[in-house]
């Protein structure tokens, strides 16, 4: 695919916000840091599209991205960042059931773990919010050109079993440093956005 089109519609607070589009959308959650930023800039082939680096914790916005005028890309800010507080947890919640409870066009959710690390409580809480509104979901451990050799099969089991992946929920093993699995990335952000 190539992407002549890539543009942020809107960080949009709540659901007044949402863009007024029929675009197909894939929702891409993960841990803040995880290398969710420059998963959107890799698979989009633009350096910043999304911005990395941004302070943990200080995003609270579903940021819309349109590409080719096709496809929506929803971001979601990362979330398990030690400070979090209560507040911000519940509005973070909010945002997500809304979302998801009302959004007609969403197709599925790309959930970004790190390939070093057994998922956290929250990833599973992520997948799992995605599932129960019977939203197909995939899996991407990122980061993959940090791991050893020795490591790789290990660690992806670790993440399987840990997200209790389904059979239909594929995981793909991706780098952004070394542009590892982005043909399969887009492969199955296709099947949804088709979906
Ligand atoms: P976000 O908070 O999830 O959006 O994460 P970012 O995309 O900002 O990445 C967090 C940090 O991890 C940055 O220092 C990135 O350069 C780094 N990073 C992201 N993806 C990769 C990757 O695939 N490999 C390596 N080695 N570093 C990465």
């Amino acid at each position: 695919i190539t992407i002549h089109k890539a543009e942020l519609v809107i960080s949009a607070p709540d659901r007044h916000s949402w863009p007024e589009s029929d675009l197909p959308e894939v929702v891409l959650a993960g841990r803040s840091n995880v290398g969710k930023s420059s998963l959107i800039n890799t698979i989009t082939q633009r350096k910043k599209l999304a911005y990395v680096g941004n302070t943990p914790g200080k995003t609270r916005l579903l940021n819309f991205f349109n590409l080719n005028d096709q496809y929506m890309l929803v971001d979601v800010p990362g979330y398990g960042y030690a400070n979090a507080s209560k507040t911000m947890l519940k509005k973070f919640g909010e945002m997500m059931e809304d979302y998801f409870a009302e959004r007609t066009q969403k197709r599925g959710l790309l959930l970004i773990v790190d390939a070093r690390h057994k998922p956290t409580e929250d990833d599973r809480l992520m997948i799992d919010f995605a599932r129960y509104y019977d939203l197909p979901c995939f899996v991407v451990a990122t980061k993959m050109d940090k791991l050893k050799r020795s490591e790789i099969k290990k660690n992806l089991n670790v993440i399987k079993e840990t997200l209790l992946l389904r059979e239909e929920e594929v995981l793909i093993p991706f780098s952004s440093e070394t542009k590892q699995g982005v043909d399969e990335v887009w492969d199955e952000l296709l099947k949804l956005f088709n979906s």
